[in-house]
């Protein structure tokens, strides 16, 4: 499609939107009275309309009910988590009964690591991505020290090639055979958070196994942003928060994935608590564990229903809509603003580079020449919320489901605006 860098084009490509009807469906907050244009749903997604009547809902339950809610609210707490199995367990391509949501992400990589970074002498390497996400470094730094080995031995980083901005899938595969069978674990961001690439999960994961590692992702910016087939992939476990592009709120609960392969057995490594045993005899109150046969196995605690409520509003949403169309959108409003990027870099002469690799999802990474700080708080205080990270570099992701072309146009003006005033 031809692009064009006018305002009449983009109120024609919403026009033709199919999914223009969902902006309405989200809070979008304001400044100077209008709506902000909003590039961080990759950080922390939009409110939907409907969360505020799910966490109503509950409250008053808890209200009128008190302790009786959790067997006979509407929606009773005591299974509550189990709603949102479904419709998650499409969004990330798996069996419904491969998928459960609890605690946090940090948290559930380290529950999940319990049962999946085993290692032994011989075999206890982790391969992961140079300059993971912080959290990410000290979750798989603290493992290893919690087994009693040496992190500069037992993590092994891939590297990008010297002066490239992203990773090459041959230099994954390439350290998966070099490391052969001292490979323990694969854990890996599936999209980068600083330069938005996605990494090729199903042949990592196949090259992962075929040495004999469990292959786990983190999937924080890969879910409701990328299509995900872990069932179909073999993947052995992953894990993601839903505050990213799931939009279910701030700090929000994390979704699991555990591989049918590994459900329903007693004898797999695992911390347990009373949510993860048979909901038959669960409250006979014995001694006794019995798994549940799902990933609710992995469940310690009662769900926190408070936080269940907005995800469960915003997995409606979608249900609804479905990845494909987000899908399709995505690859659109991306591409028509790396157009609008690229028609303001010829108009003030070179001043940013893209550094977000072909392999994307809804996120393009800018490296500022120059500018840098002061040009994104020109941004910020124009109406535009972006993200800074150093040492140079705006992440921009227009999510999909509530984005318009309109933004991406005005986003245009604004930065070209705003790299002309702080050039004079
Ligand atoms: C956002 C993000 C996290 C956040 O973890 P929490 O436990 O939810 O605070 C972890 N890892 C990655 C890769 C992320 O992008």
């Amino acid at each position: 499609m031809q692009f064009q860098n006018t305002l009449a084009f983009a109120q024609k490509m919403d026009a033709e939107d199919e999914l223009r009807k969902y902006r309405n469906e989200f809070h979008f907050p304001k400044m100077n009275g209008k709506e902000v244009i909003y590039f961080t749903g990759n950080s922390l997604g939009l409110q939907p309309k409907t969360s505020q009547k799910y966490i109503d809902e509950v409250m008053n339950d808890w209200k009128e009910l008190a302790v009786e809610g959790h067997f006979h609210a509407d929606k009773p707490w005591w299974d509550y988590h189990e709603r949102l199995a479904a419709p998650l367990a499409k969004v990330v391509g798996a069996n419904i009964e491969e998928v459960s949501v609890m605690n946090t992400l940090s948290v559930n990589l380290h529950l999940l690591m319990v049962s999946f970074y085993r290692p032994t002498t011989t075999r206890f390497k982790i391969l992961c991505e140079e300059k993971a996400f912080p959290s990410d470094q000290y979750m798989l730094q603290s493992q290893v020290r919690f087994h009693g080995l040496d992190p500069n031995e037992a993590i092994i980083e891939i590297k990008k090639k010297e002066g490239e901005n992203y990773w090459r899938t041959e230099e994954v595969l390439n350290k998966i055979e070099e490391i052969g069978d001292e490979l323990a674990l694969v854990l890996i961001g599936g999209v980068n958070y600083y330069n938005g690439q996605v990494f090729d999960m199903k042949t990592i994961t196949k090259a992962g196994k075929s040495v004999g590692a469990f292959v786990g992702w983190d999937l924080a910016h890969a879910v409701g942003n990328v299509a995900l087939r872990l069932h179909d992939w073999e993947v052995d476990f992953a894990a993601w928060c839903s505050y990213k592009y799931m939009n279910s709120g701030p700090g929000n609960a994390s979704g699991i994935f555990v591989n049918k392969k590994y459900l329903g057995k007693d004898d797999i490594p695992r911390f347990e608590g009373w949510w993860g045993t048979k909901k038959e005899t669960r409250f006979l109150m014995e001694p006794k564990f019995e798994p549940l046969d799902n990933a609710d196995a992995w469940q310690i605690s009662n769900p926190p229903v408070l936080s269940l409520a907005p995800y469960l509003a915003s997995l409606q949403l979608f249900e609804d809509v479905g990845m494909k169309a987000l899908i399709r959108k995505r690859d659109k409003i991306v591409a028509y603003l790396e157009y609008i990027l690229n028609e303001i870099d010829k108009q003030v002469e070179s001043s940013f580079e893209i550094i977000t690799p072909i392999d994307r999802g809804c996120q393009l990474s800018v490296f500022l020449h120059g500018q840098g700080r002061p040009l994104f708080e020109y941004l910020m205080k124009n109406g535009v919320i972006a993200d800074w990270r150093e040492p140079n570099v705006i992440r921009l992701a227009p999510a999909p489901f509530y984005c318009s072309y309109e933004d991406m146009y005005r986003f245009g003006q604004i930065l070209k605006d705003g790299i002309l005033t702080k050039r004079a």
